[in-house]
């Protein structure tokens, strides 16, 4: 499974691909320079919107992808069309879209104090983050991402 670093601008596509199971790094106060050290040392995928960064990437031999749609379904298909990337649902793992962290399954009662009531009610799978404890369900903003899925 690839991983990726994913660019300034690119912030829901990093959220939509951690959701999707993929380890995605999103450049926010790193330099240029540190995002491509990091993908060189780490072998990531660098996805960008920017033709400097993507021949900075070319020229150190960083793999990369210069994504050129504006919207999150015709860069998920970019993706899946360079990397043969296989975006399932429900997803087989998924991270933390804001850390970027491992999430594991978590039993409804172990979690049921910290989620709410309607969500306990209308919910029987969770996942708690590893690294920033967030909690995790199915929730409604999977439907856009089922969807979107589906369309690619
Ligand atoms: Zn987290």
């Amino acid at each position: 499974m690839s991983s990726f670093y994913a660019d300034s601008m690119l912030g829901k596509l990093s959220r939509y691909l951690r959701f999707l199971g993929f380890d995605t790094l999103y450049r926010t106060t790193e330099s240029v320079d540190e995002m491509l050290q990091v993908s060189e040392d780490d072998d990531r995928i660098v996805l960008s919107r920017s033709r400097d960064v993507f021949q900075s990437c070319s020229k150190r031999k960083i793999q990369t992808l210069l994504i050129s749609n504006v919207d999150v379904s015709g860069q998920l298909k970019e993706i899946k069309d360079n990397f043969n990337a296989n975006f399932v649902y429900p997803p087989l793992k998924m991270r933390c879209s804001v850390c970027n962290g491992d999430l594991k399954e978590k039993s409804k009662l172990d979690i049921l104090n910290r989620i709410p009531e309607g969500t306990a009610m209308n919910y029987d799978d969770f996942w708690e983050c590893s690294k920033c404890f967030q909690i995790y369900w199915l929730g409604s903003h999977w439907e856009d991402i089922k969807k979107t899925i589906s369309e690619l």
